[in-house]
């Protein structure tokens, strides 16, 4: 059947981190800790409400979901738009904005899905590329826009896999180009550090923004598959021209929102996860590692000969982290203090 795929999708393998049944999962950057016990009761209440209405369709628009995430980030719900996770939710821009014969550009390394979902919409990538600290400027990225004229440019900050949070100058010299949509993949932002601004201070006054969020990270809500985005009400219309009628089920939707309305609860793990970032940067630095400075929920280190050996060792010991292709790079993702204390540990006798 292979010979009537689409020529350009030909000898590609699909999006695979392994899913390994290990003790210690440090791969995918999810929030380690279970939800607490007083939301998993309010959502499992908000489903069991749901049930018997599933003979009917759910509310196309999740008008009141949106709602709900509006106030969370503090804008109004005409610039709130929510679907199956924010892979979801950047397709759908990739599907309105871009396409055929059109760009889209981002800057590697940074989120695999950004080109892979460039590939699904048949839209031309192209990878800018950072500096050997993996820093973006200002200037790379204005001439890489205008060198490639993308109507979709995607910005990460943090930036995944490095950690690295973009300074808000570069998005806004983006912004002023004034050339396409300007996505800024915001998945980690409630992991900043102190001083590290989120792009949704420039909503107002940049039609071309979009921010995309999600509840898969610190959310600890990776398993309902919820991400959305902010952004001007026209850009929200037009993803609705794409988006499949009814994407967002019954379920999710309530699910989503009792969780919203246990956003400090939720979020109440999020402190303790940046102590265990922060103790893993200083740990693997004192052993003499390369470590980049991480705003997320994970950490980039290296350089090793051989970081596929590295990341066996680490299997071999029941600890799972990531191997991004970056090569001498691994990524682990900042879990609760015992799956650190593990990580660590091995990290001693293998550095
Ligand atoms: C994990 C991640 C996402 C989340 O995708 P969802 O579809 O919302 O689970 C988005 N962007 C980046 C950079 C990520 O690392």
């Amino acid at each position: 059947m292979s010979e009537f795929l689409r020529e350009e999708l030909k000898g590609r393998s699909a999006y695979g981190a392994p899913q390994i049944d290990v003790p210690v999962r440090l791969n995918t950057n999810e929030n380690s800790y279970p939800l607490p016990p007083e939301v998993a009761q309010a959502v499992m209440k908000a489903i069991e409400e749901e049930v018997t209405g599933l003979n009917r369709y759910p509310d196309r628009d999740a008008l009141e979901l949106r709602k709900d995430l509006a106030d969370y980030l503090g804008v109004t719900p005409e610039r709130v738009w929510a679907a199956n996770g924010s892979n979801e939710v950047q397709q759908q821009l990739l599907q309105a904005f871009a396409g055929p014969g059109r760009v889209a550009l981002g800057f590697g390394p940074a989120y695999s899905m950004h080109p892979l979902l460039a590939l699904g919409t048949a839209t031309a990538w192209v990878d800018g590329g950072r500096g050997a600290g993996f820093e973006l400027s200002a200037e790379h990225a204005v001439e890489q826009v205008r060198r490639h004229r993308p109507a979709v440019t995607f910005l990460c900050s943090p930036n995944n896999p490095t950690g690295t949070a973009l300074p808000l100058e570069v998005a806004e010299a983006v912004l002023e180009e004034r050339q396409g949509i300007v996505v800024v993949d915001e998945a980690y932002a409630e992991f900043r550090r102190p001083g590290t601004l989120s792009a949704l201070s420039l909503l107002s006054g940049c039609p071309q923004l979009v921010v995309t969020r999600t509840m898969s990270k610190a959310f600890a809500f990776a398993g309902v598959r919820l991400g959305y985005m902010a952004a001007d009400p026209p850009i929200v219309e037009a993803v609705q021209l794409v988006r499949l009628p009814y994407h967002l089920s019954a379920l999710t939707q309530a699910a989503a929102r009792a969780a919203v309305a246990h956003t400090d609860a939720l979020l109440g793990t999020v402190e303790a996860i940046k102590r265990q970032r922060d103790r893993i940067v200083e740990t693997l630095r004192a052993l003499g590692l390369t470590v980049a400075d991480s705003d997320a929920n994970f950490v980039l280190f290296g350089r090793f000969e051989d970081q596929k050996l590295v990341w066996r060792r680490l299997l071999d010991r029941g600890i799972l982290v990531r191997d991004v292709g970056l090569e001498g790079w691994l990524r682990v993702t900042a879990g609760t203090p015992e799956q650190t204390d593990a990580f660590l540990e091995a990290m001693k006798e293998l550095a």
